[in-house]
């Protein structure tokens, strides 16, 4: 595309604006640059809802009311970091526990691979790239367009283990945001580091279990 601009005089002012700007001094703008990370901005919009349903109430303030608000945020948001930190410890729920159990169920324990050091990839369940090939695409970096890209994306999931504890990294949405995701689990159950679940189905009845057995057997 810049030959293309090149080549027509109007447009190489333009072309030589861009490529300063976008290909050598900010040359990592683009999705898919940084690799393997979060790419939202979740963070931002879920704040931008909580002002509009806390705050202004969706109302455009006058500058004076603004400026109050936005004190009275700024209040509010510092004493809430004070109040509740960051959290340091990741807690596997039972839920997570039940779902990472079953995608082990259905786990093609073959596909996952080995990538180096800690780090394993595993199966999606959106699968459109093989695992050997997915690890091919990952050290070439070479795509041809940006669906490809995300296709691959989506095919597997880089689960790092090099930490050891908790928080384990894996590149699917859950992972990237919570530090704990049904993959890591999953492989954890797989070499027995984690104790499976109580099996769904053979959960105890309703009610209280009896504590009295029946007169006449033996314990
Ligand atoms: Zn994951």
């Amino acid at each position: 595309m810049v030959m293309k601009w090149t080549a027509d005089k109007d447009l190489d002012a333009f072309r030589k604006y861009f490529e300063d700007q976008w290909l050598l001094s900010l040359p990592f703008w683009y999705e898919g640059s940084a690799n393997l990370s979060p790419s939202t901005n979740n963070g931002l919009e879920s704040l931008n809802g909580k002002i509009k349903l806390m705050y202004t109430l969706r109302n455009k303030l006058s500058l004076s009311s603004f400026l109050q608000t936005a004190e009275r945020m700024s209040y509010d948001w510092s004493l809430a970091s004070a109040n509740t930190p960051f959290a340091i410890q990741i807690e596997f729920t039972d839920d997570l526990a039940a779902r990472a159990y079953q995608l082990l169920q259905k786990l093609d324990r073959t596909k996952v691979l080995h990538l180096g050091a800690a780090s394993y990839v595993v199966p999606s369940s959106e699968q459109k790239t093989g695992t050997s090939l997915w690890v091919q695409y990952y050290h070439s970096m070479s795509r041809n367009s940006y669906n490809e890209f995300i296709d691959w994306l989506n095919s597997a999931r880089l689960v790092d283990f090099s930490r050891l504890t908790p928080p384990l990294f894996c590149s699917c949405k859950y992972g990237l945001k919570e530090y704990s995701c049904v993959h890591s689990l999953g492989l954890l159950m797989m070499w027995d580091h984690r104790k499976v679940p109580q099996p769904l189905g053979t959960r105890r009845g309703k009610g209280r279990p009896k504590k009295v057995k029946l007169a006449l057997t033996k314990d």
